[in-house]
């Protein structure tokens, strides 16, 4: 069954020192298999730079970390594949550049990262985190909540397969011209959580 839309999702954000860089590292995106879900651009004012860094209000680089993310526009994508949190990390490697040499050759921070607060890329810390960054930067997007893969599973086993699965065998024998339309009325008129209505006979007077 095709569960794309349970997969994992993560915010990556191309910072203002790398825009230059941006169809260059959208490719290396799409080459690592991730989905490209939204994607836009935009220029943070400081107060929504302070916003999304709140973790980091009160750390030395605080001030410098908000006015260089509010200096250019940036782009912001919700990316998506099995592991996205953790692989677009990886992708992109540690904070400070000049570590990502060392430990990450050919990351993303690596290859575009200039300094410790010029690094290219942003990437979502786990899965709360990349639920609000989502929510921060696609305020119209449905995100919450990300289901794990394996709640989505149990659900989608126990509540919807059985029925479904019912519904495709139906659609294999009689092959209708509209198979969508078909199988949407199909489940509406087979669906098992489907109130009961009494039938009551009315006496013919
Ligand atoms: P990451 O982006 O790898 O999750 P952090 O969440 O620790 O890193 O920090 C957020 C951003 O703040 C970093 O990406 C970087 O731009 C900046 N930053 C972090 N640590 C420093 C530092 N020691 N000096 C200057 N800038 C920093
Ligand atoms: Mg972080």
């Amino acid at each position: 069954m095709d569960s794309s839309i349970l997969v994992e999702r993560t915010l990556a954000v191309i910072k203002p020192d790398a825009m230059d860089k941006a169809a260059e590292i959208e490719d290396v995106i799409h080459r690592h298999g991730f989905m490209i879900l939204q994607r836009r651009k935009i220029h943070l004012s400081p107060e929504e730079a302070s916003d999304f860094y709140v973790d980091h209000y009160g750390k030395m680089f605080f001030p410098s970390l908000v006015a260089y993310m509010s200096s250019a526009p940036i782009i912001a994508m919700v990316l998506a594949k099995d592991n996205a949190i953790e692989s677009w990390k990886e992708l992109i490697g540690p904070t400070n550049p000049f570590k990502a040499r060392e430990t990450h050759p050919r990351s993303l921070r690596d290859t575009y990262g200039k300094d410790q607060t010029r690094n290219a890329v942003h990437g979502s810390a786990n899965q709360r985190t990349a639920e609000r960054e989502i929510h921060f930067l696609f305020h119209d997007s449905i995100v919450e909540p990300i289901v794990s893969d394996l709640s989505a599973k149990d659900y989608l086993e126990v509540n919807v397969n059985p029925t479904l699965l019912k519904g495709m065998t139906e659609l294999c024998k009689i092959k209708p011209k509209d198979p969508v339309t078909w199988l949407a009325d199909w489940i509406i008129e087979n669906n098992p959580n489907k109130p009961k209505v009494a039938q009551y006979l009315v006496a013919e007077k």
